[in-house]
């Protein structure tokens, strides 16, 4: 364990990010330096509590093996903390960035005392493991002659990558998309996850034998016309390439889709047609795309007011993007209640708790404005529309969630309808799976929310030999479950190749 007192003698003291002066001044990681010493005696308060609820499926999706590392990083263990960091999680580098760290709402020192701060340990021992050059490409030692094709390039695809080049088979990632990393690359914007640390991991991927194929649509021709693929395209990008699913099938012995949840939730009220209303992933991707490219984005808030409907990591997002290209100011709408400063009594420990949080662009915004960007139980009703079709303003009204009222979980106010100016306005409402034509063309079975019914332990879709895993599977989701699922999928894309090379033994 850590230090058999430590938990008495040290307090949590989490890594702090860049002051917001300072950050919200460029696109850089908000993320300090983490001082080796500090992070020892961080690791210094685990417990070692015996029932490690911060692995069990409560905590970690991952079951990374935490005591063990936090014990390790105390001993100044570094190496040996980076092998059993990796023994269960391929890509820490992401997780240790972005991961809401359900492994700390479950940590048993979190019942009486604040948590161990996890996250930054783990961030810390792949950041140091890079550093050292102790990361290296994993290539088999021995290929199976089986080919399995990867549709779909975010963390669920390149971790079943990893884990069946691993186990020997050939794989090719398909992306439909110019660069490869899903949401790591477009979605997650770069203060949160430097794009080099997606395009270093994936080197190590191809070094380690993988092959990967950009600008690719595996199975729907139609799927390049989301939102902001069409953009990409209206842009000057080339035009991206077909592959139908029975060519792959003709030329693969496995297919796993992992092609995300990206059809996003609208908001059709009146005025939806207005310009200047874009869906949020159009907005990072641009975003990311011009700070690549080093130019303006062709959406950008600068000395614009900005509305930002929905909230979770892309709402924050929005607003953490919007407020480095220099808005004149910005809110953010949830239809929700303001969630409780403490556990309810029917979210106990060791669940994840349902508290109200501040992500860095609240606290960045609160920098710049003096206020939380956030109002709650708020309903759009419609937009509202200037001379030229521009929206310039939303009209809400206030919602009470204790009374619902016909077909609704709530009722709204009389009286509290209001209008917000505004020149700019980001939907981030959600996602409701993958897209529908994807599912259609392959004739795959999906599930009551509409995402490809494939079944754990198996994965295995409607049609054999195609798998499916991550957020298209199990809905949109957290970068640390698909990697989970590209893991697992790679386990049963295994057992289903090595079966069927039995079969062809005996046959
Ligand atoms: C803005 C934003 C911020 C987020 N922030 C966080 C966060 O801070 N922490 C966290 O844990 N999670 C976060 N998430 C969620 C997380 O990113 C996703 O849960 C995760 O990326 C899902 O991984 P995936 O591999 O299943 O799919 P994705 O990452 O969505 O990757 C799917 C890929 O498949 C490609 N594709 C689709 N169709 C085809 C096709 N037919 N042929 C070829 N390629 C195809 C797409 O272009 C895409 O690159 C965020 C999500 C968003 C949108
Ligand atoms: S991956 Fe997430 S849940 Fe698992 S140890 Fe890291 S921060 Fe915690």
């Amino acid at each position: 364990m850590g230090k058999v007192t430590g938990f008495k003698e040290f307090p949590r003291s989490a890594v702090p990010y860049r002051a917001e002066a300072e950050r919200l001044g460029d696109f850089d990681e908000i993320f300090s330096g983490a001082d080796p010493e500090h992070l020892q005696t961080q690791g210094a308060r685990c417990m070692d509590c015996g029932v490690p609820f911060c692995q069990s499926e409560e905590g970690c999706p991952v079951d990374n093996l935490i005591p063990e590392w936090n014990d390790l990083v105390y001993q100044d263990e570094w190496r040996a903390a980076l092998d059993r960091l990796h023994a269960t999680n391929n890509f820490p580098e992401f997780t240790g960035r972005v991961c809401p760290a359900p492994c700390e709402g479950a940590c048993v020192l979190g019942i009486t005392e604040p948590a161990v701060t996890i996250k930054n340990i783990e961030q810390a021992i792949i950041d140091r493991g890079f550093e050292e050059g102790w990361v290296e490409p994993v290539a088999p030692r021995q290929r199976s002659g089986f080919k399995v094709a990867v549709a779909g390039s975010g963390p669920a695809g390149l971790a079943a990558a990893d884990q069946l080049n691993r186990a020997g088979h050939a794989v090719t990632v398909y992306e439909r998309a110019d660069r490869i990393g899903g949401l790591l690359m477009y979605g997650i914007p770069m203060m949160k996850l430097d794009k080099h640390l997606v395009e270093r991991r994936v080197d190590l991927l191809r070094q380690a034998g993988v092959d990967f194929v950009t600008r690719t649509n595996i199975g729907t021709k139609a799927a390049v016309s989301t939102d902001h693929m069409i953009n990409l395209m209206e842009e000057g990008r080339d035009e991206t390439a077909y592959l139908s699913v029975e060519e792959v099938l003709d030329r693969y012995d496995a297919l796993v889709l992992a092609v995300g949840a990206t059809e996003a939730r609208d908001l059709p009220i009146p005025g939806r047609t207005a310009s200047g209303i874009h869906f949020a992933m159009e907005y990072l991707t641009r975003s990311t795309q011009s700070l690549y490219e080093k130019s303006p984005s062709s959406i950008n808030a600068a000395g614009k007011r900005v509305i930002v409907i929905g909230g979770g990591d892309t709402g924050a997002d929005c607003i953490g993007t919007a407020l480095r290209q220099g808005c004149q100011s910005i809110v953010n709408f949830e239809l929700l209640d303001r969630p409780p400063n403490e556990r309810a009594s029917n979210n106990p420990w060791p669940q994840w708790p349902l508290i109200v949080r501040s992500d860095y662009a609240h606290t960045e915004a609160k920098h710049r404005f003096g206020k939380d960007p956030r109002n709650y139980s708020l309903l759009s009703k419609s937009f509202l529309m200037g001379d030229q079709g521009e929206v310039r303003g939303v009209q809400t009204v206030e919602v009470d969630w204790s009374r619902p009222s016909d077909g609704a979980p709530f009722s709204e106010i009389e009286g509290s309808e209001r209008e917000w100016p505004c020149d700019l306005v980001f939907l981030s409402m959600g996602f409701t799976g993958p897209e529908g034509t994807l599912l259609d063309q392959l004739g795959l079975e999906s599930d009551s929310r509409s995402n490809i019914l494939a079944q754990a332990p198996d994965y295995l879709s409607s049609r054999a030999p195609v798998f499916a895993a991550g957020d298209c599977r199990r809905g949109q989701s957290l970068v640390v479950w698909a990697i989970r699922e590209g893991r697992e999928v790679a386990e049963a894309v295994d057992n289903y190749l090595r079966k069927r090379s039995e079969i062809s033994a005996v046959a």
